[in-house]
């Protein structure tokens, strides 16, 4: 099938990559001509494993090209994913603009039937209003005869592993009001032979806004319970290994620690929140998993200042900078906000990341970047788990612990087992792991 996709991120340049793969053909386009220009000299704007090479691979086949000329990819293409950004307004609303500015583009193009499908994260009744926006931008003489379906197709990959999850996803979700849009849409994803539940527009905008909301709320019910563990002397890990056993729970996402971030939670919690308020709910229980989530970040502070008494001067070393391990995404990352709050008090931080580094110097001034944790540890005070990249799981501690000034790790993931850690000599914080005095 021939594919434009209008947005060319995280969700849309694996996505394209991924269709050409299967043997469509598919034009990435975006308007941001520098991101353009990179990726037809084949650098990728961002670390995703596998992506390059699945790039590079359908490109050389002539099967995935990239363009900044949205009009032309419009007129080419019967099929038209919208995956721009939909970032979060002041007042916590998805700001559609983008959204909306692509559906003008493509009315003002359309030149035969099109299937537009809203592959960004959008609140419901989006797909309400690009068909509504298409139609009243559509050029007078064509406004009899061109025909469109707008459809919602949400995206559930995860940065880190997102062409894993995309060619072997646990569900498609199609919203659909037109056969013809289902059929397309199911001919589409056949390949990946895999279950396809099929709804109305609404409901599968809702899917994507419950499903997220679900999630974090499952890291903020784990960040309660490790409240509870600390309060009485239990161990989290043990307790949500003990759910998670129970398949009606599972223990995915049961993970206590510094809470979630990222450029998706965050943002999508808010906007369901508000589109609930607008149309006559208050949505308390997500009001309370976002300010669980918001105390995660700044326990995670006193925590330090608990076990360091002073912080001004203190030297301390962060391991790991990503929202979460196999992706250099920053966006609503926490350790942003917890390097602010500790430089505010006169910490001296130097920071590893296997991959984030280059993106955290433009954001992150007063940082020290490191080679490795070994030497983001040369004379810390203490050193903080940020971000558990699964090369911190396998430090060398007797050499981390000489080169430190004080033994202190606060494990921001519960990576460490704390009778291990004690054992090579460090005073050990973890998240809900015991009694805290
Ligand atoms: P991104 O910021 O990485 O990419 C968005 C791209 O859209 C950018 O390259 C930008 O230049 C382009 N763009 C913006 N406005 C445009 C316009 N008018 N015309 C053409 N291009 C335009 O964002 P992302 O992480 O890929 O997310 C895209 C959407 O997918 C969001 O709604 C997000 O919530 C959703 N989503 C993201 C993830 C994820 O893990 N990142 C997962 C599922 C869903």
């Amino acid at each position: 099938m021939n594919i434009t996709i209008i947005g060319t991120g995280y969700v849309g340049l694996v996505t394209g990559a991924c269709f050409a793969d299967l043997g469509n053909t598919v034009i990435c386009a975006d308007n941001n001509k520098g991101k353009i220009a990179s990726l037809k000299k084949m650098v990728m704007p961002i670390y995703e494993p596998g992506l390059a090479e699945l790039v590079k691979r359908n490109v050389k086949e002539k099967r995935l090209f990239f363009t900044s000329d949205i009009k032309e990819a419009v007129k080419k293409s019967k099929i038209i994913f919208i995956a721009v950004g939909t970032p979060p307004l002041d007042n916590g609303e998805a700001d559609l603009t983008g959204v909306e500015n692509v559906a003008k583009v493509i009315a003002k193009n359309i030149n035969g039937y099109k299937l537009i499908v809203e592959k960004s994260t959008v609140p419901v009744e989006t797909g309400f209003w690009v068909a509504h926006t298409i139609k009243v931008n559509v050029p007078h003489p064509k406004k009899e005869k061109i025909k469109f379906d707008v459809a919602s197709n949400p995206e559930f990959l995860r940065e880190g592993q997102a062409i894993n999850d995309f060619m072997h996803p646990d569900r498609i979700v199609i919203g659909v009001e037109s056969q013809a849009a289902k059929e397309l849409l199911c001919e589409l994803y056949k390949p990946l032979k895999t279950h396809i539940v099929v709804t109305d527009i609404k409901s599968a905008e809702i899917i994507k806004h419950a499903s997220n909301s679900f999630l974090a709320t499952k890291i903020s019910f784990i960040n309660a319970i490790a409240r509870i563990c600390e309060l009485v002397g239990a161990d989290v890990v043990k307790v949500a290994d003990g759910m998670g056993l129970d398949k009606r729970i599972g223990r995915a996402f049961l993970d206590a620690g510094i809470g979630y971030g990222g450029s998706c939670f965050p943002k999508d919690l808010d906007a369901f929140i508000t589109i609930a308020k607008k149309n006559g709910y208050d949505f308390e229980l997500l009001k309370m998993v976002r300010e669980i989530n918001e105390f995660q970040k700044g326990d995670i502070v006193k925590r330090i200042k608990d076990a360091l008494w002073i912080i001004k001067d203190k030297q301390i070393g962060i391991l790991g900078l990503s929202f979460k391990p196999n992706t250099d995404d920053l966006r609503s990352a926490p350790s942003i906000d917890i390097i602010k709050r500790l430089q505010s008090e006169g910490a001296k931080i130097k920071a590893y990341d296997p991959q984030s580094m280059g993106k955290a110097k433009e954001i992150l001034p007063g940082v020290t970047f490191c080679k490795d944790a070994y030497a983001a540890a040369q004379g810390a005070d203490c050193q903080v788990v940020v971000t558990e990249w699964n090369e911190f799981k396998e430090l060398d501690f007797p050499r981390l612990k000489k080169s430190m000034r004080q033994a202190v790790m606060v494990d921001g993931r519960n990576i460490y087992d704390p009778e291990i850690m004690k054992k090579h000599g460090f005073r050990y914080v973890g998240i809900g792991r015991g009694k805290v005095k």
